[in-house]
């Protein structure tokens, strides 16, 4: 008969692996009551709720600004005839189909309460359309595969716009908030961001814009889309300054208020030459509902990143375990002797599923 405590390690590991369950494939879950719940949906999207359990071969009135939705990020093309019908085809379902596989969503093909929910939430407004290289992993780039080509050193600077910004959060607030979310990225591979004065000469250009700001992309008032940023070597980063930007939910109590350190953070990505990924818990998934924090880089950005630029020298993905596990509590109690080797075992297993 074996002591307790030589199950400890062992039970250490499987909750281990439990914790790190979201930097895996989201799984779909078992499905819940159909409640609509979005909080704070803007006006335009939240019309899309008229449309649940609706079918294939069903005619409904105003399909057609679904459809407008659906084009707009990547899953159906321009309309032969410039109007979408408003009746769900067989096009349209494999557009549905496409969007669930892209948010990692039940694929059913039909506008269940998951699927409706997730078209309502707040999202970024880059399109979903990506060049996705390996089946087993989830991270996508852009067509064409973009990255900054700079001579190694690569040191990206950054500057805010000296007009488009917003006046309730300090200058020095959002610089904090920035610079955090760019050394996250930086923490991961070998490239350094630096923030400069000289808006006209920086590689990444920030600013906050309302409506129509020039670039064919207008933002949509608030939530609905966020934020949106471009392809490398590009380098413009806009964000909607029509939402309630905040960097904590203490001081704002908005039921609409977004955090501006998560969407920083995944606009990042993008600068970087990140599409969308369907693993939900990543940072580069599409969708962020108000009031909620997301800026720790999962596996799923981290491969992805690093699969454009490499690794920085003093990355381990121990170290990405490690701040998981610090970033969710100290009931761990990984203090014991037995803590290092766990989590090294946890990283193996982690680099032996990226290498699948
Ligand atoms: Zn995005
Ligand atoms: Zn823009």
């Amino acid at each position: 008969m074996f002591p307790f405590f030589s199950y400890f390690p062992l039970f250490l590991f499987l909750l281990l692996l439990l914790l790190s369950r979201p930097c895996f494939p989201a799984r779909p879950l078992p499905k819940p009551p159909t409640v609509l719940t979005v909080d704070g949906h803007n006006d335009t999207w939240g019309d899309f709720a008229r449309f649940l359990d609706i079918g294939k071969g069903s005619h409904v009135s105003g399909m057609s600004e679904l459809k407008q939705y659906f084009k707009k990020f990547g899953y159906l093309p321009v309309p032969n005839s410039n109007n979408f019908t408003d009746n769900f085809d067989d096009r349209f379902e494999s557009a549905v189909i496409a969007y669930q596989t892209r948010l990692g969503l039940t694929v059913t093909g039909k506008l269940d309460s998951d699927t409706i929910s997730t078209i309502m939430s707040p999202r970024c407004g880059v399109s979903d359309a990506a060049h996705t290289l390996h089946a087993t992993r989830h991270f996508a780039y852009f067509y064409g595969k973009p990255r900054w080509a700079k001579p190694s050193p690569v040191t990206l600077t950054y500057a805010f716009s000296p007009v488009n910004m917003i006046d309730y959060l300090s200058s020095s607030e959002i610089r904090t908030v920035f610079n955090r979310a760019f050394s996250r990225w930086a923490s991961v591979i070998p490239v350094n961001f630096a923030e400069t004065e000289n808006y006209s000469l920086a590689d990444i250009k920030i600013g906050f814009y309302t409506g129509d700001h020039g670039d064919g992309e207008p933002f949509d008032g608030v939530l609905g889309v966020l934020a949106h940023a471009f392809a490398p070597e590009n380098g413009r980063f806009h964000l909607d300054a029509a939402e309630t930007w905040a960097v904590d939910f203490g001081e704002d109590k908005s039921k609409v208020a977004v955090d501006l350190e998560s969407v920083a953070t995944h606009e990042i990505g993008h600068v970087l030459g990140l599409a969308h990924t369907p693993v939900k818990e990543a940072v580069m998934y599409p969708s962020l509902s108000p009031r909620t924090r997301k800026v720790d880089l999962k596996i799923d950005d981290v491969a992805g990143v690093q699969a454009l630029y490499g690794s920085n020298p003093n990355f381990t993905y121990s170290s990405l375990v490690e701040s998981a596990i610090s970033s969710s509590g100290p009931a761990i109690g990984l203090e014991n002797g037995s803590s290092k080797w766990v989590v090294s075992l946890v990283a193996v297993v982690l680099m032996l599923w990226l290498c699948i």
